[in-house]
């Protein structure tokens, strides 16, 4: 029998989310693209690049690869027809009023802070970009947990950006600091250095 308490290795569940993605019609590009957008406003320099590598990051984290998991595995249940009634009839409807899609992707963004809530919250009612193009009620298939996830990920790699970015200017700052400390405290030596030695020429000869 096979051991219920055998922990998965990490890796393997990192796999499995990528793979559940990929199945779903979902690039780590198309979440990229919602970062830049989400983040040029407060970051010119901001390229497309650092914002996959952002998405990258944020999908290593177990809260989210857990919540893609079981939000994935319920839409290709309700895409089968293989939940029960009513949970069937609710999900392929992508009911207004059920929630647990908002709620479950809501709970995988905490660990990127209140930014990542407030976009997050921003993105739930604006869908942009893919979270559009996987509306269930636009599109073929059952995305009604989708596109919470997707939200989700997005949120979580913006504020993961946002505190980077701040981080590095206060780095940039600092740095900035110490080489301005250091010249002022070489040009003091020097200072130094010079009425030193003119107090040595000055010095009478005995
Ligand atoms: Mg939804």
């Amino acid at each position: 029998m096979e051991d219920k308490r055998k922990l998965v290795h990490s890796r393997i569940v990192e796999k499995a989310t990528n793979e559940a993605l990929q199945r779903r019609g979902v690039t780590i590009e198309d979440i990229a693209e919602i970062v830049f957008e989400m983040q040029l406003p407060y970051n010119a320099d901001l390229s497309m690049d650092y914002c996959i590598e952002s998405v990258e990051s944020v999908l290593k984290k177990r809260e989210l690869q857990h919540a893609i998991l079981v939000g994935i595995e319920l839409d290709e249940l309700a895409e089968q027809g293989k939940l029960s009634a009513p949970l069937q009839q609710i999900v392929q409807s992508d009911e207004g009023l059920f929630g647990v899609d908002e709620t479950i992707a809501l709970g995988a963004v905490y660990t990127y802070g209140s930014i990542a809530v407030t976009t997050f919250g921003h993105l739930d009612k604006n869908k942009i970009g893919i979270i559009n193009e996987l509306d269930t009620k636009k599109g073929r298939g059952t995305h009604t947990f989708l596109d919470d996830l997707v939200a989700s990920v997005a949120a979580s790699a913006a504020s993961r950006i946002a505190h980077k970015s701040r981080d590095l200017a206060e780095a940039e700052a600092d740095n900035q600091q110490i080489i301005s400390d250091e010249s002022e405290i070489a040009k003091k030596e020097a200072e130094k250095i010079i009425t030193d030695e003119s107090e040595i020429k000055d010095e009478p000869k005995s």
